[in-house]
């Protein structure tokens, strides 16, 4: 039997047993897209979704005592919430694992990455001002504490710089979590969430989780497992359940209003028992918590699909809920929630005068032959005027002290109220405090007087995705060059007059049912082999729930663009401008709707 024979049938028992026995251990991976509903996650009794997890361990958690096999112990623990919690098996004999469950794995060896564990110090060692032992963490319930803050800067930090290409849920193994007193405080696990926990900034998510775009922003701190003893599955359960998207609540819309529970409907009154009750949790996976848990784990970066049935997991055993009040979640993203992602330096904009406003700037500084360019996405309000623009700047200025000076364009049309154009190099920006490409503030001067200081996130409410760019821009509507992708968007390319010329786009649109927004550099007119009006260029997706999910850089002049000309007329035809078509790093045509000369090298 062939894998995708597999892929496409039912689960088969017999062929699991039989590899089994044979001492086989299998894996059979469905590497095409899985059946989607509609909203484009994988149908309810589809595929397997297999999510990786990241495991680090701080010096002084019994995980680590000497002999152990630790990457074991801690896959355990992921194994016993999948296969106890979120895959039971009704039937103890069989190897099948059917039924209400919600067919999501966690696991730190999903086929084709393993994630070993990284060892990471204890950020605060028992001293004066830290409580405990080796391996503890200062737990300040209901807050967050600077340590729990630390302990799980510290493991992302390690796995970006030690495996940056693994994904997975961030998890830190931790001792115990203990007060000022050094004694355990009874919180057992503490987790970011992949969104705000807030139903107002959350309020897109909320209606459509899919839109999340976790990154790896979501991370738990889990007490050692040989203090959580038989309840340790749920503690698992719970506190990825909560990186998995899902607040505490009872997982029923009790009003009626198409959202739910504690992150997005503080309002509800708690009902029932579920897996994400604060209180007396039962085993309860609601059909809701399984949509908004399944929709996440479909965008968690490095989520694979699989046939269920290749799942070995621990014999099932008794699982005890835990006492109440036994966890947290940490309220750091509804503080500072808005970033650009990695692609681009994430500023905060302030006026230069006494305006009132405020706004983001998403930007990027790159070298192309030797020239450096900073292209720019931003946003936001003044006096509660909406507004949202890129440019495009580069040294030579007239006026000497500036480090760069360039052009701007308002997209308009999508609800904004600005619709300005500031062409040229009349906008000029000096570091002010420290150095580029990513110093820590810009005064920007001339045709605009504003303020960029260097943040790593903003409490900040994006505007809504555009659909058009305005009278500024060149816009295109973009589909697939082959089809192969089905999915559409705009690009709104900043016009600078006659060719050749380097400018600023920005993009948006979704492929799949997942959404993406970038800010690109493209060379117009730019000469390259086989090419007649054309360019090459290069993009940064802007990495943020509200603005996209996916999360990709393109470098400078990695796209090669070459302009679609058709003959109009007879006799002599007319050459008529219809788009581009992308190619390199990506496969895109880009549609030009109007007519427009090809005498014009675009
Ligand atoms: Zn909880």
């Amino acid at each position: 039997m062939t894998a995708s024979n597999l892929c496409r049938g039912l689960l088969n028992r017999r062929a699991y047993a039989v590899a089994l026995h044979a001492g086989i251990v299998m894996f059979v991976i469905c590497i095409s897209p899985p059946s989607a509903s509609s909203d484009g996650i994988p149908a309810p009794n589809g595929p397997f979704f297999d999510v990786p997890v990241r495991w680090c361990v701080v010096e002084g958690s019994p995980a680590l005592v000497s002999g152990a096999d630790t990457d074991a112990l801690l896959l355990l623990r992921l194994a016993g919430a999948t296969w106890n919690i979120y895959n039971p098996d009704p039937n103890p004999d069989s190897f099948n694992r059917p039924g209400s469950n919600t067919l999501i794995g966690l696991s730190s060896r999903i086929p084709n990455q393993r994630n070993p564990f990284q060892r990471i110090a204890d950020p605060c060692p028992p001293s004066a001002n830290c409580p405990g032992e080796l391996g503890d963490i200062l737990d300040e319930m209901p807050f967050r504490s600077d340590e729990e803050d630390a302990v799980i800067s510290a493991c992302r930090a390690a796995w970006r710089t030690n495996l940056p290409d693994n994904t997975g849920i961030i998890a830190v193994n931790v001792r115990r979590l203990v007060g000022r007193s050094g004694a355990p405080t009874g919180t057992l696990g503490v987790t970011a969430m992949p969104y705000a926990c807030n139903a107002i900034i959350s309020a897109n998510i909320c209606r459509d989780p899919k839109i999340t775009n976790p990154g790896d922003m979501a991370a738990v701190i889990l007490t050692d497992a040989s203090f959580t003893g038989s309840s340790d599955d749920f503690l698992v359960a719970h506190e990825f359940g909560h990186a998995l998207g899902l607040g505490h609540g009872d997982g029923i819309d009790n009003n009626g209003n198409g959202v739910f529970d504690e992150c997005c409907d503080p309002s509800e009154i708690d009902t029932g028992k579920s897996l994400m009750s604060a209180g007396n949790g039962s085993l309860t996976i609601t059909e809701l918590q399984q949509e908004v848990a399944r929709a996440i784990a479909f965008v968690t970066p490095g989520t694979r699909y699989e046939t269920l049935a290749f799942h070995p997991g621990p014999s099932p055993q008794k699982v005890e809920p835990l006492p109440p009040r036994f966890d947290k979640i940490i309220p750091s993203l509804t503080k500072e929630n808005f970033s650009c992602g990695p692609n681009t330096i994430t500023y905060s904009a302030s006026a230069g005068d006494n305006r009132q406003g405020n706004g983001v700037r998403c930007v990027k500084i790159q070298n192309i032959e030797s020239m450096p360019h900073l292209t720019w996405y931003g946003e936001g309000q003044w006096q509660g005027q909406t507004y949202r623009h890129i440019g495009e700047a580069t040294p030579g200025c007239a006026d000497r002290p500036l480090d760069f000076c360039g052009a701007a364009a308002d997209i308009h049309g999508n609800g904004e109220s600005f619709n300005n154009n500031f062409p040229g190099k009349i906008i000029g920006f000096k570091a002010t405090n420290g150095n580029w490409p990513a110093p820590n503030e810009i005064r920007i001067s001339g045709a605009w007087n504003e303020v960029w200081n260097k943040v790593t996130a903003i409490n900040y409410v994006p505007l809504l995705r555009p659909t058009t760019c305005g009278s500024n821009f060149d816009e295109y509507a973009v589909s697939d060059l082959n089809n192969r992708r089905q999915g559409a968007g705009i690009r709104c390319v900043l016009r600078k007059g006659s060719s050749p010329y380097t400018t600023a786009w920005f993009g948006n649109g979704e492929w799949e049912g997942r959404t993406y927004s970038h800010v690109g550099i493209f060379r117009i007119g730019h000469a390259i082999s086989g090419t007649i009006g054309g360019g090459v260029g290069g993009a940064s997706d802007l990495c943020n729930s509200a603005l996209g999910q996916f999360c990709n850089n393109f470098r400078a002049d990695s796209l090669r663009f070459t302009s679609i000309c058709e003959s109009e007329g007879e006799g002599r035809p007319r050459r008529r401008f219809r788009g581009f078509k992308v190619q390199g790093a990506w496969s895109e045509v880009w549609d030009f709707g109007p007519d427009g000369p090809c005498a014009i090298e675009r």
